[in-house]
């Protein structure tokens, strides 16, 4: 099956408020090239250095977002281009991609990465830690990144009832910080869950943003 053709078969699927983040890492520049030129725009890819190659090889109104681990060090890398960090996972990451921002002389969008899997693997802060930084004088100072929302991953299991227990939380999760920290504010508004093999139970649990990578480019040499 043609890359085109999966694009396609996965876009009729979505409801329309829906975004799609094609997830590119391991996939060479050809396959990117095949997804943009049946126009597709929304890449994702989880290592800086990838994404930075990537970015400089391909046109230039695609839309990147960073959704792996990101360290400090890195942030300054991807601060130029990047449009939405979905791993950020400390407020001293959050005060390094707005001091990467405001060099950059502009605004950076950033989700708040949570867990909610039962598996010892996975990033992201607690319900505690993200209302903790949303809640800190520091944060407020931080004029250059806009938090659009939070993004999580479900355990890795066959088993529907865990992952949908896990995204429900995940939507509980947004709905309390929206209601305390963002009532006032529209752009706080999103929901990155889901992949490949859960993204019709994200969507069905609330997600605005899935992140899909093997049902579009085919299988990887690794896991994530
Ligand atoms: C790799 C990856 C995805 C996509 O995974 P697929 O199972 O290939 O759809 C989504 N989100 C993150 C954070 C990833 O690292």
């Amino acid at each position: 099956m043609s890359i085109a053709r999966n694009l396609k078969i996965i876009k009729n699927e979505l409801p329309e408020q829906v975004k799609l983040v094609a997830v590119s890492k391991t996939h060479p520049i050809e396959s990117i090239l095949e997804a943009y030129n049946a126009g597709h725009k929304i890449f994702g890819e989880n290592k800086v250095q990838e994404l930075v190659q990537k970015y400089e090889q391909l046109p230039k109104d695609i839309e990147w977002h960073m959704i792996g681990h990101l360290q400090t060090n890195k942030v300054k890398f991807i601060a130029p281009f990047v449009s939405l960090i979905h791993s950020v996972d400390s407020l001293k990451l959050l005060k390094e991609i707005n001091k990467e921002a405001i060099k950059n002389n502009r605004t950076i969008n950033v989700l708040l990465e949570i867990f909610i899997a039962n598996e010892e693997t996975k990033f992201g802060l607690d319900q505690e830690e993200a209302l903790e930084i949303l809640s800190s004088d520091e944060f407020k100072t931080l004029n250059n990144i806009n938090v659009s929302g939070i993004m999580g991953m479900a355990t890795y299991t066959d088993n529907i009832n865990i992952i949908k227990s896990e995204f429900e939380k995940l939507y509980d999760i947004f709905t309390l910080l929206k209601t305390k920290y963002f009532s006032k504010n529209h752009e706080f508004k999103d929901v990155s869950m889901g992949m490949s093999s859960d993204f019709k139970i994200a969507i069905d649990s609330g997600s605005t943003i899935i992140r899909i990578g093997s049902i579009i480019f085919g299988e990887r040499e690794y896991y994530k």
